[in-house]
C-alpha cells in the first residue's frame, strides 16, 4: 500500500518535533516524522541544554525571547517539566576588543529589556569565587539565562504531537527526496517511499547530506565537540551561571552536583561522534587553568555530538524556491535547542500561511547566494 502524508519532517531531534507539533496545533493535515533512528538521538541529546538571550542580532534575540516564553510555559501546554534552570550565563573577556563587544552587544540587548549587565572581576569573583581570574578584564553577565533537560523538552513535542495524532516513525532512514514535475513529493526510506507535498528538511548535523538527495545545495557540516563531567563538588554549594572563556571557547555548568564542561572541538568537519578519551588530559588541563578545583575531580562521563554548522554559523530557515515543497529548519550552528522551540512555531506558520508572525527571511537559504551572510560574533566559541 502507498503510504502518504501531507506533510512529512526529516529528523526527530528538538527542531523536527518542534515543528511537527506546532503543525498539529495550527490545524495541519497529516503530519508524519521520519527518523533513522530514536527520537532525541542526534545532536539535540548530546546538548548542554543552554539557553540564552546575549545574541547580537536582532532576529536571534527575538528567537530567544519567543522561546523562553515557551520554555517557561512548556510544563502547561506539554506537560512536562522542562527542568528549566535559570542560573545566568556569564561570559567572560580577556582583551579589551572583548569587553568592547560585550559592552556594545548588553546595550543592544538591553533595549529588548534583557537583564544583561557588564560585571568587573570582582563581580566575577562573587559569582564564581573558583574560577582562576588573573587574566580575566570583565565580563557580561544574564541572570535570566540558563539551562533545560534536551531530552525532556524534545519527548515532551514528541509525546504532544502524537497525542494531536502526528506520526513518528523511528528506525527508518531517509535514502532519498522524491521530485515530481519540478516540486518535492516525498521521501524514500529503508522501508519503502512516502508521499507527500511537503517535505522538511530537519535533519540537524546531517542537513546537508539531505539536501543532497533533494539536488538542493545546504551548506551544513557536522563538527565534532565533547563534553566531559566531574563527580558532585564541594565547592558548588551554589550552581554557577553556565560560565564562559570566550577567549579560549571553554565553558563549564553545574550537571548534578558535579562540573559539566567542553571538551576539544574538532577544526576539520567530521561525523565522528566517538569521545576523544586518549586526549582526556589534555582536556583536563584547559579545565583546570581556569578552574583550579577540577584537578581534585574526577572525571565520571562524556560524550561526543555533532555541531550543525553553517558558513556564517547561524541557522537555515524557510522554503527552497527552486524546489518548490520543499522546506529547510537545519544549520543551527550550536544554537539549535534554545532556539528549538520558536523555529518550530514559526516554520508551522509559514509551511501552513506562507507567512511568520516573526521575519524569518534574513535565515533563509538565498542569503549564501545573494552574499547576506548573518553576522553574529556571540556564536560559535560557546554554547
Ligand atoms: C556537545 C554539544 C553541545 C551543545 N550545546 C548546546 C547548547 O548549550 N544550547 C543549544 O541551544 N544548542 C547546543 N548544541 C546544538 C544543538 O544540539 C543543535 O543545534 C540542535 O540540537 C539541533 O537540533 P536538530 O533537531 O536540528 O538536530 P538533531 O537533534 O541532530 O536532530 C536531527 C535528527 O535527524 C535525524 N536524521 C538525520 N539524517 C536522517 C535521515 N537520513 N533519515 C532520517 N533521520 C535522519 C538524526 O538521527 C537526528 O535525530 C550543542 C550541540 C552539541 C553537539
Amino acid at each position: 500500500m502507498t503510504e502518504t502524508a501531507d506533510i512529512v519532517i526529516i529528523g526527530a531531534g528538538i527542531v523536527g518535533c518542534s515543528i511537527a507539533y506546532h503543525l498539529a496545533v495550527q490545524g495541519a493535515g497529516s503530519v508524519l516524522v521520519v527518523e533513522k533512528d530514536l527520537v532525541c538521538s542526534g545532536a539535540t541529546g548530546k546538548s548542554a541544554g543552554g539557553i540564552r538571550q546575549q545574541f547580537a542580532t536582532d532576529l536571534n534575540v527575538r528567537l530567544s525571547l519567543e522561546s523562553l516564553k515557551m520554555f517557561h510555559r512548556m510544563q502547561d501546554e506539554l506537560g512536562v517539566d522542562p527542568a528549566f534552570r535559570q542560573v545566568g550565563y556569564l561570559f567572560m573577556a580577556t582583551t579589551p576588543r572583548e569587553l568592547e563587544m560585550f559592552r556594545q552587544q548588553a546595550e543592544f540587548q538591553q533595549r529588548y529589556g534583557i537583564p544583561v549587565r557588564i560585571v568587573s572581576p570582582e563581580d566575577i569573583c562573587r559569582i564564581v569565587p573558583y574560577v582562576r581570574l588573573d587574566d580575566i578584564i570583565g565580563g557580561v553577565y544574564c541572570p535570566a539565562d540558563g539551562y533545560a533537560a534536551p531530552y525532556e523538552v524534545t519527548m515532551g513535542y514528541a509525546s504532544a504531537a502524537r497525542r494531536l495524532g502526528v506520526r513518528i516513525h523511528e528506525q527508518r532512514a531517509v535514502t532519498g527526496v522524491l521530485r515530481e514535475g519540478g516540486r518535492a513529493a516525498g521521501v524514500e526510506t529503508s522501508r519503502g517511499p512516502i508521499h507527500a507535498p511537503i517535505v522538511v528538511n530537519a535533519a540537524g548535523p546531517e542537513g546537508g547530506l539531505i539536501g543532497e538527495m533533494a539536488g538542493v545545495d545546504v551548506p551544513v557540516k557536522p563538527y565534532r565537540r565533547q563534553i566531559f563531567v566531574t563527580g558532585p563538588l564541594a565547592e558548588f554549594t551554589e550552581e554557577p551561571p553556565l560560565t564562559i572563556d570566550y577567549h579560549r571557547s571553554w565553558y563549564f555548568r553545574a550537571e548534578m552536583g558535579g562540573c559539566l564542561f567542553s571538551g576539544p572541538k574538532d577544526e576539520e568537519s567530521t561525523f565522528n561522534t566517538n569521545v576523544d578519551w586518549e586526549h582526556l588530559a589534555e582536556s583536563v588541563a584547559t579545565a583546570v587553568a581556569r578552574v583550579p578545583i577540577l584537578e581534585e575531580a574526577e572525571i565520571k562521563r562524556g560524550w561526543a555530538g555533532s555541531y550543525d554548522i553553517s558558513p556564517d554559523n547561524n541557522a537555515i530557515l524557510g522554503a527552497v524556491p527552486a524546489l518548490p515543497g520543499f522546506y529547510l529548519a537545519t544549520g543551527h550552528s550550536g544554537h539549535g535547542f534554545m532556539h528549538g522551540p520558536a523555529t518550530g512555531k514559526l516554520m508551522a506558520e509559514l509551511i501552513l500561511t506562507g507567512k511568520t508572525s516573526m521575519d524569518i527571511s534574513s535565515l533563509s537559504l538565498d542569503r549564501f547566494r545573494t552574499g547576506k551572510p548573518v553576522r553574529e560574533p556571540m556564536t560559535m566559541h560557546e554554547a
